[in-house]
């Protein structure tokens, strides 16, 4: 995996019981951390006060986290853990939780991936499926692009018989701003290969719909 500029910072709260993860290259904090001062000002804010004080070093280490796919490769993903093997019938992944932001106004989207494909001699590691979705999701996004991203990505890398993507997903800024809708979902999907037949294509619609366990 190519983390090229970030480094994994681990903070250990052992009284707490827990391990602070984060993701961040330091080089950028400093920059970054100014830039959101400047807009605590524009807004009207006081970065001067208690509760601000460490705000926009804060922002800056967590718009380099939530926009960490930058520094990611889905193909190498992929690659890392391709295996050769003779299953052919089809491999889903499903409810892999997205947390995206949307480009146009930089307010996070969130939902659900399901993934599925129909290998031709290769198979991949389960995990690496969401790991790609990741990569995607954390950029900025439309979850039209997102979507197809990922198909892509799998069918070029992988060359399977067939891919399946759908997302379902809330945009926030569709219910904090503009038309203020909050319970409207957007759904996404893209096929390849064997899922433009219909029957494949409700098999999958049919197993992402159930819930097996
Ligand atoms: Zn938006």
């Amino acid at each position: 995996m190519a983390k090229k500029n970030l480094k994994t910072v681990i903070e250990n709260g052992h009284s707490e019981g827990y391990e602070k993860i984060d993701l961040y290259n330091y080089k950028n904090v400093d920059k970054l951390s100014e830039h959101y001062a400047a807009i605590l000002k524009l807004i009207g804010e006081d970065p001067g006060r208690e509760g601000l004080l460490k705000t926009p070093d804060r922002v800056a280490k967590s718009i380099q986290f939530l926009t960490h796919g930058y520094q990611l490769d889905p193909v190498e993903m992929l690659n890392s853990a391709k295996f050769k093997e003779d299953y052919r019938e089809m491999v889903i992944v499903k409810d892999i939780e997205i947390y995206s932001m949307c480009e146009h106004h930089m307010i996070p989207f969130i939902g659900k991936a399901h993934v599925a494909y129909i290998p031709n001699g290769y198979i991949t590691g389960l995990s690496k499926i969401a790991r790609v979705v990741d990569a995607f999701a954390r950029r900025l996004q439309v979850q039209e692009r997102l979507t197809t991203q990922i198909k892509d990505c799998i069918q070029e890398t992988l060359k399977p018989l067939g891919v399946a993507v759908v997302i379902e997903a809330q945009h926030l800024c569709m219910m904090m701003r503009g038309v203020q809708k909050q319970n409207s979902v957007t759904t996404t999907s893209d096929f390849t290969g064997a899922f433009r037949r219909v029957e494949t294509r409700e098999e999958f619609i049919h197993l992402i719909g159930t819930k097996l366990h």
